[in-house]
């Protein structure tokens, strides 16, 4: 919207000099239009930053912008239902949600566990104007959808959020979120939402969105379900819940599939997946569709994954068991002559690549 030459045609003549490419080019605009944010991206800026800008705040965000990483946030780690109270005060218990900052990018988010209202609250806090979100619901079991409501970005015009779910047939992701606030279960309805939203269903597939590529892959798990790789700056994040291993002496093991979770995960700088059970826990809950220590263990070491990170832990379990089911991984990976990090992260904890 500039005369004579536009944001577009300047980013495109200055690409064009040998000499200036190693420059960085920030884009400031006042269009949040996914479509201008893309275009920019194609003629070869690097970030793009919708005003109105928070003067206080724009030289830490460009610093940000320009930094390469991806700054990974945990707000729940728990799986199945949200438990609050003194035995989980340490890791909190909210049920998942976790969200990835990319500089330029919009935020990227997986699951909308009970976890995003802190996600939510964090936003809302920090004063930014527009918002505008990717989110991957990895299955539409209760504990990744039904705190959607309470993400107040959505209700607000001029964000942009896309939001994408797994297929299932004639339920698609749109009607899943829309049917948990229908009056019998909540008191607003989808239409309140103010947002511009676009719902996507997704198979096995690569989404390319230019800087970030997100692969996905269908897991075992009770009805379809997603697992997740994101991959930008040269790293790779690997988001796999729910998703059920079997023990080595059960016939449902399923190794082609092994194989291919394996390959998938392969060499990621962070494999976050579901540890629900330690592995005398798991007998009485085989077919749930969780794992147990042992073969994530397994997995991870053959995978010859950076970082693992155990995540969707059994409701009834307090910090102190995750504490011994953390160890017990360790113990398990050490056997296998593995040099995995491992960890099992509490809310609110980040970790930047
Ligand atoms: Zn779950
Ligand atoms: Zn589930």
């Amino acid at each position: 919207m500039m005369p004579e030459m536009d944001g577009f045609e300047l980013c495109r003549e200055l690409r064009r000099r040998p000499e200036l490419q190693s420059m960085k080019i920030i884009v400031l605009s006042a269009k949040s239009y996914d479509f201008d944010r893309r275009r920019a991206r194609e003629l070869g800026a690097d970030v793009y930053i919708v005003k109105p800008i928070v003067t206080d705040t724009l030289l830490a965000s460009i610093d940000e912008f320009v930094s390469e990483k991806m700054t990974l946030t945990y707000w729940g780690v728990h799986g199945t239902m949200p438990v609050p109270g003194p035995t989980t005060l340490r890791r909190g218990g909210n049920t998942p949600c976790l969200s990835i900052e990319i500089g330029g990018e919009p935020l990227y988010i997986f699951d909308c566990g009970s976890g995003i209202k802190q996600l939510s609250d964090h936003i809302m806090r920090s004063g930014q104007q527009r918002f505008s979100g990717r989110i991957f619901i990895s299955h539409t079991h209760w504990d990744h959808i039904n705190t959607v409501p309470f993400f107040a970005r959505l209700y607000v015009r001029g964000n942009q959020v896309e939001i994408y779910g797994p297929y299932q047939g004639d339920l698609t992701i749109a009607r899943a979120i829309a049917a948990q606030m229908e009056g019998v279960y909540f008191p607003v309805t989808i239409r309140e939402f103010g947002a511009h939203l676009v719902f996507r269903d997704l198979r096995e597939e690569t989404l390319d969105f230019g800087l970030v590529k997100i692969d996905t892959m269908l897991l075992k798990h009770p009805g379809s379900c997603l697992g997740y790789k994101i991959r930008c700056h040269g790293h790779s994040i690997c988001y796999i819940t729910d998703n059920e291993l079997y023990l080595p002496s059960d016939p449902r093991r399923d190794q082609r599939y092994l194989d291919r979770l394996t390959e998938f995960v392969r060499g990621a700088d962070l494999l976050i997946t579901d540890t629900t059970y330690r592995d005398h826990e798991y007998p009485s809950k085989v077919d749930w569709g969780h794992s147990c220590v042992s073969e994530v263990a397994d997995l991870a070491a053959r995978a010859e994954l950076k970082r693992l990170h155990l995540f969707h832990h059994d409701p009834d379990r307090s910090n102190d068991d995750i504490d011994r089911k953390l160890d017990e991984t360790r113990v398990h990976l050490s056997r296998l002559g593995s040099k995995v990090e491992c960890d099992a992260p509490a809310e609110k904890s980040k970790i930047v690549l």
